[in-house]
């Protein structure tokens, strides 16, 4: 056993701990490998140690990367900004989307998700910490923003997705996932039926929104190493 130094097996072992330090199973926490900028050869690497979930930020380097892997049956995740003519290929590709905060992103999504696909899993971005230059809509938005989403038929709504302000402040760390999950519990059962899903936490804070009631972590450094150039440019 070489599990020391192999990363993958040093994260899941402080997922493990960190669930089950709050009570939680591990398999609570679904682990997606945020893999932007990383070559479909790192990502193969992660696959093969069982890593199954991968998000992208920019769909002209997913989509390679997504063709090259496409015989291990990867289940891909938007997790950046979506510009409205990209659209059409995220509702072809991807699986997930953490990030929307737009009805017209979301109509656009509906309408191009193909009917021989299950629904588009869609996750409400919120702007926790109510950063001016930051994605995601206000927290007082959310019932609204929930009800004009769930009639859409091609969009299977989750969830709630954040990224807080970073903070070297374990307390103030905290105190964000905490008003993120508040939100999502007060959120049932106006977010229908499938709302089952709280996306936060990355590499420098992941077992604090473990502990806060995290049920996917994005985790791109403390899989992959250090980040290098984008894989496409
Ligand atoms: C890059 C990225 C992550 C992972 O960041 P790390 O700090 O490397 O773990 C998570 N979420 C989003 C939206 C990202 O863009």
């Amino acid at each position: 056993m070489r599990s020391i130094s192999n990363p993958i097996a040093e994260l899941r072992n402080r997922v493990s701990l960190a669930a089950q330090s709050a009570g939680r199973t591990p398999d609570a926490v679904r682990l997606i490998g945020a893999s932007k900028t990383q070559s479909p050869q790192a990502i193969a690497r992660v696959a093969d140690d069982g890593v199954a979930d991968f998000g992208e930020n920019y769909v002209n380097e997913a989509l390679p990367k997504i063709a090259a892997l496409n015989d291990r049956k990867l289940v891909w995740h938007f997790i950046g900004a979506i510009q409205s003519n990209k659209t059409a290929e995220i509702a072809r590709h991807f699986q997930w989307v953490h990030t929307m905060d737009r009805l017209k992103i979301a109509q656009r999504l509906s309408r191009q998700r193909s009917a021989s696909m299950e629904p588009l899993d869609v996750l409400i971005q919120i702007n926790i910490d109510a950063e001016p230059t930051k994605a995601g809509i206000a927290p007082e938005a959310l019932a609204e923003f929930a009800t004009q989403l769930l009639p859409l038929p091609r969009l299977r709504l989750r969830g709630l997705m954040a990224i807080p302000k970073p903070t070297s402040e374990a307390r103030r760390q905290a105190d964000a996932f905490i008003r993120l999950r508040a939100l999502f519990d007060a959120a049932h059962p106006a977010g229908g039926p499938h709302w089952d899903t709280l996306s936060m936490g990355m590499s420098s804070d992941f077992e604090i929104a473990i502990r806060e009631g995290a049920t996917m972590i994005r985790i791109g450094t403390a899989l992959f190493g250090p980040r290098g150039a984008r894989a496409d440019v």
